[in-house]
Protein backbone atom coordinates (compact mmCIF):
# COMPACT_ATOMS: atom_id res chain seq x y z
CA UNK A 1 0.00 0.00 0.00
CA UNK A 2 1.16 3.62 0.00
CA UNK A 3 2.40 5.84 2.83
CA UNK A 4 0.17 8.20 2.52
CA UNK A 5 -3.06 9.33 1.14
CA UNK A 6 -1.45 11.47 -1.28
CA UNK A 7 -0.19 8.84 -3.27
CA UNK A 8 -4.17 9.25 -5.29
CA UNK A 9 -3.26 12.70 -6.16
CA UNK A 10 -0.50 12.16 -8.46
CA UNK A 11 -1.87 8.64 -9.56
CA UNK A 12 -4.92 10.94 -10.26
CA UNK A 13 -2.98 13.79 -12.26
CA UNK A 14 -0.84 11.13 -14.26
CA UNK A 15 -3.91 9.14 -15.17
CA UNK A 16 -4.86 12.15 -16.86
CA UNK A 17 -1.83 13.48 -18.50
CA UNK A 18 0.35 10.59 -18.44
CA UNK A 19 3.21 12.15 -17.06
CA UNK A 20 4.93 8.89 -16.06
CA UNK A 21 6.65 6.76 -18.44
CA UNK A 22 9.50 4.06 -18.38
CA UNK A 23 13.12 5.49 -18.71
CA UNK A 24 12.44 8.83 -17.51
CA UNK A 25 14.69 10.99 -14.49
CA UNK A 26 12.85 12.20 -12.04
CA UNK A 27 13.33 14.14 -8.97
CA UNK A 28 10.48 14.32 -5.68
CA UNK A 29 11.17 17.27 -4.10
CA UNK A 30 9.61 16.70 -0.16
CA UNK A 31 9.67 12.77 -0.87
CA UNK A 32 8.50 11.61 3.04
CA UNK A 33 6.92 9.39 3.76
CA UNK A 34 7.22 7.85 0.29
CA UNK A 35 4.61 8.00 -1.57
CA UNK A 36 5.15 9.73 -4.66
CA UNK A 37 7.94 8.24 -4.86
CA UNK A 38 6.02 4.99 -4.38
CA UNK A 39 3.86 6.12 -7.48
CA UNK A 40 6.66 6.83 -9.64
CA UNK A 41 8.69 3.94 -9.38
CA UNK A 42 6.62 1.27 -11.26
CA UNK A 43 5.75 3.83 -13.55
CA UNK A 44 9.43 4.74 -14.75
CA UNK A 45 10.61 1.26 -14.63
CA UNK A 46 13.27 2.88 -11.53
CA UNK A 47 12.85 -1.36 -10.52
CA UNK A 48 13.60 -2.47 -13.56
CA UNK A 49 10.81 -5.42 -13.28
CA UNK A 50 9.57 -4.00 -17.10
CA UNK A 51 12.26 -6.28 -18.40
CA UNK A 52 11.76 -5.06 -21.89
CA UNK A 53 11.28 -1.19 -20.91
CA UNK A 54 13.98 1.88 -20.38
CA UNK A 55 14.69 2.03 -16.55
CA UNK A 56 14.00 5.39 -15.55
CA UNK A 57 15.66 6.27 -12.22
CA UNK A 58 14.00 8.75 -8.93
CA UNK A 59 16.06 10.66 -6.61
CA UNK A 60 13.76 11.63 -3.36
CA UNK A 61 14.87 14.25 -0.76
CA UNK A 62 13.04 15.17 2.39
CA UNK A 63 14.01 16.84 5.26
CA UNK A 64 12.86 14.30 6.92
CA UNK A 65 13.87 10.15 7.50
CA UNK A 66 12.33 8.19 4.31
CA UNK A 67 11.66 4.96 4.78
CA UNK A 68 13.67 2.96 1.83
CA UNK A 69 11.69 1.72 -1.31
CA UNK A 70 12.98 -0.40 -3.65
CA UNK A 71 13.74 1.66 -6.97
CA UNK A 72 14.52 4.97 -5.55
CA UNK A 73 17.47 6.76 -4.63
CA UNK A 74 16.77 8.18 -1.73
CA UNK A 75 18.32 11.39 -0.16
CA UNK A 76 16.55 11.90 3.53
CA UNK A 77 18.11 14.93 6.32
CA UNK A 78 18.16 17.19 3.35
CA UNK A 79 17.26 20.80 2.88
CA UNK A 80 15.90 21.56 -0.40
CA UNK A 81 16.76 25.71 0.48
CA UNK A 82 20.09 24.80 1.02
CA UNK A 83 22.23 24.63 -1.75
CA UNK A 84 24.30 21.87 -1.00
CA UNK A 85 21.32 19.97 -0.78
CA UNK A 86 20.55 21.12 -4.58
CA UNK A 87 24.00 20.42 -5.16
CA UNK A 88 24.12 16.95 -3.79
CA UNK A 89 20.80 15.86 -6.06
CA UNK A 90 23.08 16.55 -9.03
CA UNK A 91 25.99 14.82 -7.73
CA UNK A 92 23.63 11.82 -7.25
CA UNK A 93 22.56 12.34 -10.54
CA UNK A 94 25.92 12.24 -12.01
CA UNK A 95 26.98 9.57 -10.60
CA UNK A 96 24.04 7.43 -11.67
CA UNK A 97 24.84 8.71 -15.54
CA UNK A 98 28.27 7.70 -15.25
CA UNK A 99 27.95 4.51 -14.50
CA UNK A 100 24.89 3.50 -16.54
CA UNK A 101 26.98 5.77 -19.64
CA UNK A 102 29.45 2.97 -18.83
CA UNK A 103 27.20 0.26 -18.94
CA UNK A 104 25.70 1.71 -22.66
CA UNK A 105 22.24 2.34 -20.96
CA UNK A 106 21.84 5.88 -21.93
CA UNK A 107 23.89 8.52 -23.61
CA UNK A 108 25.75 10.71 -21.83
CA UNK A 109 23.71 13.78 -21.35
CA UNK A 110 20.84 12.61 -19.60
CA UNK A 111 18.83 15.90 -17.84
CA UNK A 112 15.39 15.09 -15.71
CA UNK A 113 12.28 14.65 -17.03
CA UNK A 114 10.37 15.78 -14.57
CA UNK A 115 10.90 17.45 -11.13
CA UNK A 116 7.65 17.13 -8.20
CA UNK A 117 7.52 19.14 -5.51
CA UNK A 118 4.91 18.01 -2.84
CA UNK A 119 7.66 20.27 -0.02
CA UNK A 120 5.22 21.75 2.57
CA UNK A 121 6.29 23.94 5.30
CA UNK A 122 4.34 23.23 8.98
CA UNK A 123 0.95 25.01 8.38
CA UNK A 124 0.88 28.27 11.00
CA UNK A 125 -3.08 28.08 10.31
CA UNK A 126 -2.32 31.80 9.40
CA UNK A 127 -3.22 31.33 5.52
CA UNK A 128 -1.25 34.37 3.97
CA UNK A 129 1.64 33.63 6.05
CA UNK A 130 1.56 29.97 4.67
CA UNK A 131 1.00 30.76 1.29
CA UNK A 132 4.06 32.94 1.04
CA UNK A 133 6.40 30.02 2.83
CA UNK A 134 5.42 27.31 0.50
CA UNK A 135 5.82 29.78 -2.49
CA UNK A 136 9.27 30.15 -1.94
CA UNK A 137 9.79 26.50 -1.76
CA UNK A 138 7.76 26.17 -5.55
CA UNK A 139 9.98 28.93 -6.67
CA UNK A 140 13.08 27.23 -5.70
CA UNK A 141 12.06 23.96 -7.45
CA UNK A 142 10.85 25.76 -10.29
CA UNK A 143 14.53 27.38 -10.63
CA UNK A 144 16.11 24.12 -10.08
CA UNK A 145 13.92 22.41 -12.65
CA UNK A 146 14.42 25.26 -15.22
CA UNK A 147 18.41 24.94 -14.70
CA UNK A 148 18.47 20.80 -14.72
CA UNK A 149 15.77 19.58 -16.01
CA UNK A 150 14.79 18.92 -20.14
CA UNK A 151 13.04 21.01 -22.70
CA UNK A 152 9.98 18.92 -22.39
CA UNK A 153 9.90 17.97 -19.15
CA UNK A 154 7.34 18.12 -17.11
CA UNK A 155 6.67 20.27 -13.74
CA UNK A 156 4.42 19.23 -10.52
CA UNK A 157 4.06 21.44 -7.61
CA UNK A 158 1.49 22.03 -4.78
CA UNK A 159 0.92 25.61 -3.88
CA UNK A 160 -1.34 27.05 -0.96
CA UNK A 161 -3.40 29.77 -3.01
CA UNK A 162 -2.71 33.06 -2.34
CA UNK A 163 -2.01 36.68 -3.17
CA UNK A 164 1.06 35.60 -5.05
CA UNK A 165 -0.59 33.20 -6.65
CA UNK A 166 -1.46 35.00 -9.97
CA UNK A 167 2.44 36.05 -10.51
CA UNK A 168 3.83 32.40 -10.39
CA UNK A 169 1.31 31.40 -12.68
CA UNK A 170 2.22 34.36 -15.02
CA UNK A 171 5.72 33.09 -14.76
CA UNK A 172 4.97 29.65 -15.66
CA UNK A 173 3.38 30.00 -18.23
CA UNK A 174 6.16 31.66 -19.76
CA UNK A 175 8.02 28.61 -19.22
CA UNK A 176 5.70 25.56 -19.96
CA UNK A 177 3.36 24.65 -22.79
CA UNK A 178 0.67 22.53 -19.95
CA UNK A 179 -0.62 24.92 -16.76
CA UNK A 180 -2.91 23.51 -14.87
CA UNK A 181 -4.71 26.55 -12.56
CA UNK A 182 -7.03 25.17 -10.19
CA UNK A 183 -8.17 22.27 -12.47
CA UNK A 184 -8.90 24.46 -15.02
CA UNK A 185 -6.13 24.03 -18.12
CA UNK A 186 -4.95 27.21 -19.09
CA UNK A 187 -2.98 26.59 -21.71
CA UNK A 188 -3.25 23.27 -23.68
CA UNK A 189 0.13 20.76 -24.32
CA UNK A 190 0.92 20.42 -27.97
CA UNK A 191 0.25 16.54 -27.33
CA UNK A 192 0.36 14.82 -24.23
CA UNK A 193 2.32 12.35 -24.84
CA UNK A 194 4.19 9.98 -22.49
CA UNK A 195 7.48 11.74 -24.19
CA UNK A 196 6.75 14.82 -25.14
CA UNK A 197 5.15 16.10 -21.74
CA UNK A 198 5.28 19.35 -20.52
CA UNK A 199 4.07 20.97 -17.07
CA UNK A 200 1.66 21.70 -14.45
CA UNK A 201 1.04 23.56 -11.35
CA UNK A 202 -1.04 22.64 -9.11
CA UNK A 203 -3.04 23.96 -6.10
CA UNK A 204 -4.39 21.42 -3.51
CA UNK A 205 -5.60 23.75 -0.74
CA UNK A 206 -8.88 23.96 -2.92
CA UNK A 207 -10.70 21.29 -1.20
CA UNK A 208 -12.69 21.24 -4.69
CA UNK A 209 -9.27 20.60 -6.45
CA UNK A 210 -10.21 16.83 -7.08
CA UNK A 211 -13.51 17.05 -7.38
CA UNK A 212 -13.76 19.75 -9.86
CA UNK A 213 -10.90 18.05 -12.34
CA UNK A 214 -12.70 16.64 -14.87
CA UNK A 215 -10.65 17.39 -17.69
N1 LIG B 1 4.71 13.71 -1.44
C1 LIG B 1 4.91 13.08 -0.13
C2 LIG B 1 4.34 11.70 -0.18
O1 LIG B 1 3.57 11.44 -1.12
O2 LIG B 1 4.66 10.87 0.67
C3 LIG B 1 4.29 13.91 0.97
C4 LIG B 1 5.04 15.20 1.21
S1 LIG B 1 4.54 16.11 2.62
C5 LIG B 1 3.00 16.78 2.13
C6 LIG B 1 5.59 17.52 2.57
C7 LIG B 1 7.05 17.23 2.83
O3 LIG B 1 7.84 18.37 2.50
C8 LIG B 1 7.36 16.89 4.28
O4 LIG B 1 7.85 15.58 4.38
C9 LIG B 1 8.44 17.92 4.66
O5 LIG B 1 9.45 17.40 5.49
C10 LIG B 1 8.99 18.30 3.30
N2 LIG B 1 9.71 19.57 3.28
C11 LIG B 1 9.28 20.76 3.73
N3 LIG B 1 10.24 21.69 3.58
C12 LIG B 1 11.30 21.06 3.00
C13 LIG B 1 12.60 21.49 2.61
N4 LIG B 1 13.00 22.75 2.80
N5 LIG B 1 13.44 20.57 2.07
C14 LIG B 1 13.04 19.29 1.90
N6 LIG B 1 11.82 18.84 2.25
C15 LIG B 1 10.96 19.70 2.80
Amino acid sequence: GYRARSAFKLTELNSKFNLLCPGQWIVDCGAAPGAWTQVCVPRINSDGKQLKQPKGKIISIDLLPIEPIPGAILLPNYDFTHEKAREKILETMRAVQAEEVEEGEIPPSQLFDGVLSDMAPNATGFSEADHYRILSLVKLAIEFAQENARKKSFFVAKLWDGPDTQSVVQDLEQLYKMLIVRSKIKQQPSNNKCQDSEAFYVDTKNPQFFKNMHI
